[in-house]
């Protein structure tokens, strides 16, 4: 059997006996499976250097049970500060045994979701806008019979949501009746 081949190698056309056969010669064959082997060191290292300048591979350490404060910062996104706030207030816990600092993933999976609760929770869905479903600021100091200073302290202490509409800011009824129910 004949076959009509180009060599992959030096690229000229050859006679090749099988169709398998891929190079002219087998000087050819031999330097052609070299840059074969080559390229494919180069593929993975296209990957290390990747990896070499951003300083990490994020892929690793998502796959990794134990993290380092650096890892939990890329990981994150957060700095180290706080990673040292929430290690020192306890809602963080470094493991024992090892040199340095390592965290449980498993751990900053609950605080995460922990996280995204409270925020989910602090959403306050104001009611439609008409007088009466607010207060303007001026009718809870006269209805309440407060300061605007400690109405102030009170709309920060329970996050209350002004809304400036016209020359008056104008605060939800329901959220200010029950603070004041309750204070
Ligand atoms: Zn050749």
């Amino acid at each position: 059997m004949e076959v009509n081949k180009i060599c992959q190698f030096c690229g000229n056309r050859f006679v090749a006996k099988k169709t398998t056969t891929k190079c002219c010669s087998d000087d050819c064959a031999k330097k052609f499976y070299k840059k074969r082997k080559r390229d494919e060191k180069i593929q993975a290292s296209d990957k290390d250097l990747e990896v070499q300048i951003k300083g990490y591979d994020i892929e690793e350490i998502q796959k990794k049970d134990y993290l380092s404060i650096k890892e939990v910062m890329l990981l994150l996104n957060i700095s180290r500060t706080s990673i040292y706030r929430m290690l020192k207030d306890g809602r963080l816990s470094k493991l024992q045994g090892f040199k340095s600092i390592r965290i449980r993933k498993v751990d900053l999976d609950v605080l995460f979701r922990q996280k995204v609760e409270n925020n989910e929770e602090k959403q306050y869905n104001l009611p439609y806008f008409c007088d009466d479903n607010y207060y303007t600021i001026n009718e809870v100091l006269d209805v309440f019979n407060v300061s605007s200073g400690s109405f102030y302290y009170l709309c920060k202490k329970h996050n209350v949501p002004k809304i400036p509409k016209g020359k008056n800011v104008y605060v939800p009824k329901n959220l200010v009746n029950i603070i004041f129910n309750n204070e």
